[in-house]
């Protein structure tokens, strides 16, 4: 087991607070001040632009890429940091689709995130409205794949319950109807153990700032599978996904491998939090992390179903099931998270009725998660969030 205690003391938290939404955006890691500024003093303010070279910020993408793939079991060489995750999901089912010409239907399921989804529809209107989007119930994606598919397009962990695809099976079955398999590890990475590469994802997406605690919109990361890579057209052809970019040549051409789905300028200074974050991790197996999360949340949900009739789960009950979160069901959900929040307890809310808790072991423990439950329990037990402070809703929820 990792030392979770030492693997704690390396976060900022802050006082008074307990903090269960590190799957939407995790806490500070102390070490992240500490490279941020010696990037703004010793390398952006020193080196100008020689840093590109000098501090090695043109080849970051890839080394940290190559960070995050030991999280996901993918390759070395195959995992590319940029941009955001919408632009990567955009990137992968475009590269996808083009591998497969002969086919129109991209398969997802109604649970997925919108912005998936959102960025499938904006591709098919590029693309001349050829192809169709079809969106199944979870549970029914897997007879849904047919020979009509040419991209099965999921996020293994739901954002709103938690509830977690066969990866392997379902791309195993994609594979067999001739379809490629695009996986959104956006609540996976960090989370629990992934196998890109022995599961045989063609695609496989994600982000930095939730349970890998790089910071507000530290940069997405996009693996591409060995057999795929060399075959796959980027779609943002940008000049720093190209074989050379510095010969600034009149027509593009790929850089090898997934060092194509690089757009433009890297982001140098979200990398040095980034950086800090990834450090936390040298050490660390996921397997044991989840391992951690699932005892955990084990204990979250006992302690709130024995407590709060009111609310209903609506993770599944299965732990092996379940990504690193637990949900629960409540017809005044905003109202009762904002009360949490008043109370020192974060959580976040999900329309229409989640109240949604990350479990993440890196920073939370047992007294933590007791914490919490006493704090739910009496919000909901004494009624405290129903009251018009907790009634307005702000932008982010
Ligand atoms: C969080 C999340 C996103 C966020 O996309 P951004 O472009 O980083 O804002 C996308 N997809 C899924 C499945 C997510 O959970």
């Amino acid at each position: 087991m990792p030392d979770f205690t030492a693997t704690k003391s390396r976060f900022h938290l802050p006082r008074g607070v307990t903090y269960l939404d590190g799957n939407s955006l995790g806490p500070l890691p102390l070490a992240a001040k500490t490279r941020m500024a010696q990037v703004m003093q010793e390398e952006w303010g020193e080196m100008l632009i020689t840093g590109w070279n000098k501090a090695g910020w043109m080849a970051q993408p890839g080394q940290m890429g190559d960070r995050i793939g030991r999280l996901i079991g993918a390759e070395p060489g195959h995992v590319m940091l940029g941009d955001t995750l919408s632009i990567k999901v955009y990137q992968a089912l475009a590269a996808a689709l083009a591998l497969r010409p002969d086919r129109r239907v991209i398969l997802s399921d109604t649970g997925n995130f919108p912005t998936d989804l959102y960025m499938a529809e904006g591709l098919i209107e590029t693309l001349g409205k050829t192809h169709e989007l079809r969106c199944v119930p979870p549970e029914e994606v897997e007879q849904a794949i047919t020979e009509e598919v040419a991209v099965l397009l999921l996020t293994e962990v739901d954002y709103r319950t938690g509830r977690r695809h066969d990866m392997p099976r379902l791309t195993q079955k994609a594979h067999e109807v001739g379809a490629l398999a695009i996986w959104d590890l956006a609540h996976s990475a960090g989370a629990l153990p992934v196998d890109v590469s022995g599961g045989k994802a063609d695609f496989a997406v994600g982000c930095t700032y939730k349970f890998l605690n790089g910071g507000p919109g530290a940069p997405a990361f996009i693996y591409v599978a060995p057999r795929q890579a060399e075959a796959t057209a980027p779609a943002l052809s940008g000049w720093l996904g190209h074989a050379a970019p510095f010969a600034f040549e009149q027509t593009y051409r790929a850089a090898p491998g997934v060092a194509r789905m690089r757009v433009g300028t890297p982001p140098v200074l979200a990398m040095a939090s980034l950086e800090a974050a990834l450090d936390v991790w040298d050490g660390v197996e996921v397997a044991e992390v989840y391992a951690r999360a699932q005892e955990l949340s084990e204990r979250f949900i006992k302690g709130i179903e024995a407590t709060c009739p009111m609310l209903t789960l609506a993770s599944p009950r299965d732990p092996d099931q379940r990504g690193s979160q637990v949900s629960f069901h409540f017809e005044h959900g905003y109202e009762a998270m904002q009360a949490c929040i008043a109370h020192g307890v974060i959580g976040d809310f999900r329309a229409p009725d989640i109240m949604r808790f990350g479990i993440t072991p890196l920073y939370l423990d047992e007294a933590d998660i007791d914490r919490a439950i006493a704090v739910v329990s009496e919000v909901m037990t004494d009624d405290l969030w129903d009251d018009d402070a907790y009634r307005h809703r702000s932008a982010v929820t």
